[in-house]
């Protein structure tokens, strides 16, 4: 099965750290929606062959649609694609969208779960990273949401700030995983650069992010994860045992998907496509009749990389048959790294499978870098 996704990139302002592909600008808001519904009808003939089990919703800013604009586009999708039984359908919303009116609509009009990024509890902070909203606005919208219609609630953290201090990461942490949330995504803070955020650390106006610090704060998920008997399935995911994002785990289990927006990236029969990271663009392109999308097909040592990098941050681990039909030498050429990993408990290794250890998983990016076949 399949999974759709719909990139909105409209946001009220422009948090420090973000580099998404967004605008603060609405002005062609109303071209961007019909480009989109375009985009469906331009590519619906190439998706008939897939059943689609999830919608995700993403941006930029998604609650921030009309109910009109939501409504068409996921009536669009509906009437043009096949669908499982049950759709996943999840909308990002920002706690300052979220009241009851709100969530009521979002829930007659299909979608069944809300993703909401909180990102810190601590007006302090989330002035830092000039959100949008309050924390007072995000000490309500879990229960707003629960009590206006819509059961399958995810929220985001970012931990690692240095304004995110240990008390108060731990105090997030057993809020969310006990706020009636099923789903928590915790991101670590990271500088990407050309950002608000990287540009006042290089001016000295913020202290850089401490490795340290953010270890520390990943351990303290991993513990109050465990404490809380939370299913922690992926490196910067974890649900209550029996609600894991479908959406997601389709991303990282290799399955096709479509991406319909600026920026949105497809995938399928090992050929991955991405639109134009440029709004102007985007819509000119679409009223051409045009696909604004540049594609590359992957070879089988580039599917083995992938499998690499994403299973790795699996709870259940990358499996050597991901990687041996592609290159047979693979775990040969590793042994001895394999068997260091396993020395510095990093890694464990059980039938073909490697999987993470708590240590490993602050050190995920490396330990996949070591692992790549070049
Ligand atoms: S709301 Fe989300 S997409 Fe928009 S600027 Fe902030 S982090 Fe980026």
């Amino acid at each position: 099965m399949a999974g759709i996704y719909i990139h909105i990139p409209f946001c009220r302002k422009a948090c420090t750290y973000c580099d998404f592909h967004f605008s603060t600008n609405f002005s062609y808001r109303k071209e961007m929606i019909d480009a989109i519904i375009e985009e469906v009808l331009l590519k619906k003939s190439e998706w008939q062959d897939f059943t689609f089990e999830s919608i995700y919703f993403g941006g930029g800013t998604p609650s921030i649609l009309t109910e009109d604009e939501y409504r068409r586009i996921i009536e669009t999708v509906k009437t043009n694609f096949r669908f499982s039984t049950h759709v996943e359908l999840t909308l990002e919303a920002n706690p300052d969208d979220i009241n009851p009116g709100a969530v009521k609509k979002w829930n007659s009009a299909g979608i069944n779960r809300l993703s909401i990024g909180l990102q810190s509890l601590n007006d302090e902070e989330l002035a830092f990273m000039n959100r949008s909203h309050t924390a007072a606005e995000s000490l309500v919208a879990v229960d707003t949401s629960l009590q206006s219609g819509i059961a399958d609630i995810s929220v985001d953290l970012i931990y690692g700030s240095h304004l995110k201090t240990d008390k108060q990461w731990e105090f997030e942490l057993n809020w969310a995983l006990n706020s009636g949330a099923n789903h928590l995504s915790a991101y670590a803070l990271t500088v990407e650069s050309k950002t608000a955020l990287a540009h006042r650390i290089k001016k000295g106006l913020v202290p850089e992010t401490n490795d340290e610090h953010q270890s520390n704060q990943f351990m303290k998920l991993t513990e109050i994860s465990a404490l809380n008997q939370w299913d922690f399935y992926e490196i910067s995911n974890l649900c209550k045992p029996g609600h894991r994002s479908i959406h997601n785990s389709n991303y990282w289990k290799n399955k096709a998907y479509l991406g319909i927006g600026p920026s949105a990236h497809s995938y399928k029969n090992k050929t991955r496509f991405w639109n134009a990271s440029n709004n102007a663009e985007y819509i000119k392109k679409i009223n051409l009749g045009e696909l604004p999308q540049t594609s590359e097909t992957l070879s089988d040592l580039d599917l083995a990389n992938e499998a690499i990098l994403t299973q790795l941050r699996l709870s259940s681990g990358l499996r050597m048959d991901a990687i041996l039909p592609f290159y047979s030498k693979w775990h040969d050429e590793n042994k001895i790294a394999l068997k260091k990993m396993e020395q510095n408990q990093w890694i464990k290794i059980e039938n073909d499978t490697i999987t993470l250890l708590s240590k490993g998983r602050l050190m995920a990016d490396n330990i996949s870098a070591e692992l790549f076949i070049s």
